[in-house]
Formats: C-alpha cells, sequence, structure tokens
C-alpha cells in the first residue's frame, strides 16, 4: 500500500538514500568499535570513519572539522546553540529571534526567558519575511545571540540571513541559523557564509532519524559554550556520550551527496514544484499561496484552500501523503503558529496543505497528485 502512496511530505522527513545506507552498514556489523578506543584496531577503525564523516560534513558546511559538532539532529542543535551560548554567558542579558521559528527555536527561548534571559521575538510580514532593519534596532549592548532560521519548514520563505548576518557582524553579535529545511535546498554559499552557528539535521536530506549537527564557527571570534549533556569530552567536550559513527557516517555521506548534487537537483524539484502549482491552481482557481512567491524552498508549496474542510479534502485524496500541519505540531490540531504570525485567518490556516517535493519525486507523481486533487475537488463540490 505505501509502494503506491506518493510521498510528498519531505518537510517532515526524507527517504534514506541507498547510497547513505550502504555507507553506514559496515559501521553496524564490522566496525563496531568506540572511536574513544585509542589502544587497538577496533577504535582506530571508527575513529578514522568518524574523522572522514566530520571533514565531509564540514567541506559541505564550509568549515573546519574542529567546528562540526554532531548532535541527535536540529532540535538537539538548536537547543544547545541556544542554552549553550546562554549558558556561557557571564551575565543574562537579550536573546533575539522571530516568530515562525521551528518549535525547538521558540520553546528554548521561552526555558531562557524563565530563566531570566530577556527574549525579543520579531514578527514577519505576510509572506513571512523578517526585515533586517528590525534586526538592527532590536540589537542592544546585552544581546548574546539573534538567531534566524534559514527558511520556513512550513511555508518554504527563505529569510534574509546575508543581510542578517552582516548586521550581527557589524555590531559584534553572534548569529545562528537553523538550517534544518534549507540544507541541500539553497545556494551553498549562503548556507557557508552567512552564519557563526548554523543547525543540520540529517533526516531532511536523506540521511536516517536520529543525527544532526551543529555548526559553531570559531573564524571571527572563539565562541564559547556550556554543554547540555554532561559525561565525557567528545565532539570537543560540547557533548558527551559514545559516539553513534554509524550516524555520523551516514550524515557524512548525505552532505557529500549534496554538496556534489545540489545545484542540478534544485533546478529540477523546482520546475516539478511550478508545475505542481499550476495544476491545482488550475483545478481550484481560489487557492491562495502561502510564503514568499520567489524566495522560498525550490520543493515547497503551501496552499490555503478557502472553503474547504482539510480532513475532506484529505479523505478524497487517496493515496497521496501530503501535510496539513507541521509534523512537530499534529498533536494539537491548533492553526499552524507559522500561518497565524503572517496574518492568515485562523479558519484558513486550517484549510491549509503543505507539499514538499525532494530527490525521489518523479515527474509522473506529479502528474498523478494534480490528477488526485482535480477529481478531489469536483467531487466536494458535486456533494
Ligand atoms: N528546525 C526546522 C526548521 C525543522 O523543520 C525541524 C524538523 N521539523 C527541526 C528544526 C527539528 O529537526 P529534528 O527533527 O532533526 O530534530
Amino acid at each position: 500500500m505505501h509502494n503506491e502512496t506518493i510521498y510528498l511530505d519531505n518537510h517532515a522527513t526524507t527517504r534514506c538514500d541507498r547510497r547513505v545506507r550502504a555507507a553506514m552498514e559496515p559501521f553496524l556489523n564490522e566496525i563496531f568499535g568506540n572511536a574513544g578506543s585509542s589502544t587497538h584496531v577496533f577504535g582506530w577503525d571508527a575513529a578514522d570513519a568518524a574523522d572522514l564523516a566530520r571533514d565531509q560534513v564540514a567541506h559541505f558546511a564550509g568549515s573546519r572539522p574542529s567546528e562540526i559538532v554532531f548532535t541527535s539532529g536540529a532540535t538537539e542543535s538548536n537547543n544547545l546553540a541556544l542554552k549553550g551560548i546562554a549558558g556561557a554567558a557571564i551575565s543574562k542579558g537579550n536573546i533575539i529571534t522571530q516568530r515562525t521559528e521551528h518549535k525547538s527555536i521558540l520553546e528554548s527561548a521561552a526555558s531562557l526567558g524563565k530563566d531570566g534571559w530577556d527574549v525579543t521575538i520579531l514578527p514577519v510580514d505576510e509572506y513571512g519575511k523578517i526585515d533586517p532593519t528590525d534586526v538592527d534596532r532590536a540589537i542592544r549592548s546585552d544581546t548574546a545571540l539573534v538567531s534566524i532560521q534559514s527558511a520556513n519548514n512550513e511555508v518554504g520563505t527563505i529569510q534574509p540571513i546575508k543581510d542578517i548576518s552582516d548586521i550581527c557582524r557589524k555590531k559584534g553579535v553572534l548569529f545562528h541559523s537553523d538550517a534544518a529545511q534549507a540544507a541541500g535546498k539553497m545556494p551553498i554559499d549562503l548556507i557557508r557564509g552567512s552564519n557563526d552557528l548554523m543547525s543540520i539535521s540529517g533526516h531532511k536530506i536523506n540521511a536516517p532519524k536520529g543525527i544532526g549537527a551543529l555548526v559553531v564557527r570559531q573564524a571571527i571570534k572563539p565562541i564559547k559554550m556550556r554543554r547540555l549533556i554532561d559525561g565525557g569530552d567528545q565532539e570537543f567536550g560540547l557533548r558527551a556520550g559514545t559516539q553513534p559513527v554509524f550516524l555520523y557516517v551516514g550524515l557524512g555521506a548525505a552532505c557529500e551527496i549534496i554538496r556534489v548534487e545540489a545545484e542540478a537537483e534544485i533546478s529540477r524539484i523546482q520546475r516539478q514544484r511550478d508545475k505542481l502549482y499550476g495544476g491545482i491552481v488550475t483545478a481550484f482557481p481560489n487557492a491562495v499561496l502561502n510564503g514568499h512567491p520567489v524566495d522560498r524552498l525550490p520543493g515547497n508549496l503551501n496552499l490555503s484552500f478557502p472553503g474547504i474542510v482539510i480532513d475532506r479534502l484529505m479523505a478524497n485524496l487517496g493515496h497521496i501523503a501530503v501535510s496539513s500541519v507541521s509534523a512537530c505540531n499534529s498533536q494539537s490540531r491548533q492553526p499552524s503558529h507559522v500561518l497565524l504570525a503572517m496574518g492568515v485567518a485562523p479558519d484558513v490556516a486550517k484549510s491549509t496543505i503543505r507539499f514538499g517535493i525532494d530527490r525521489f519525486t518523479t515527474d509522473e507523481e506529479i502528474d498523478r497528485t494534480i490528477d488526485a486533487f482535480a477529481h478531489a475537488f469536483k467531487r466536494l463540490k458535486a456533494k
């Protein structure tokens, strides 16, 4: 059944690439050593593999290998960025972020707020974009960190991170960007050149779940951080625990693939996304595009269908896997905080579907999805 279902929920997660899986497999069997065992070949082999994976992630991120901290995913990377910087600060000050961030940023910021930090949450415009001059105005002498995502996981809006990074650099404030959705989907130079700290997630780039990284660039000025997990001195003292080398290898392989292939992939994905958009709007002309019309992730389409009861539409769609809310908020059934921040009315926000196209989406699947929507709208109208 699953094989017939068209998967278009690639912001929630992506399929593991077979090449990534093949790279990982030996590390679940033959090469099982602890990378921290320095007295025998089992440990050396594991350490060599971890080093190569770290090199591959660094090569993609445009950083030094010693600036890559492997984590369990972007949630942990975001927690480490905010709480790690705050924890190392001499005194409690200000942290700046914005309203459409992922919950792992907003909740980390809220938790720091409870600890006595002053948290500034900047607004976005109707496209979900923040105005860099708002960041400029909000920065204070006690601002320890600005954290603005590279691209949004619901509406795909790409933030002006180069401008924000320039402002932060000029004012000597650290800039963190959650690039979980942007890595491999945006021009690589932007990912590399526009942040001091950057979060990435393996399962958004065709590696497995449970692995990610925080890039902590030491180039501009040394970044002091406090770790979240105490214990051994793994990950340069920033994350204790025996290193899951097979997952490191998976993230390394996935980063190597996007470093080499993303550019070509992006244009194909964008073409499929535009075709899907055209097809659905033809079937339902009142559909409203959420997010920025141009500055958006190539594989993202987020559409509201005013007047349509979304559960009925989904029930009529058959074998198409899309989402009506982000997977992280699917329990609450509340209208999306992202759409509300953009000024979308709550009832329209509830009539919204997010499509995510990725490496494995075929042209035939796009055609079948357009047909399925056209039929579903006809059936709903006939009732
Ligand atoms: N940030 C963004 C923008 C995301 O889309 C996600 C995943 N939905 C996360 C962070 C959390 O990533 P992970 O699942 O790797 O913890």
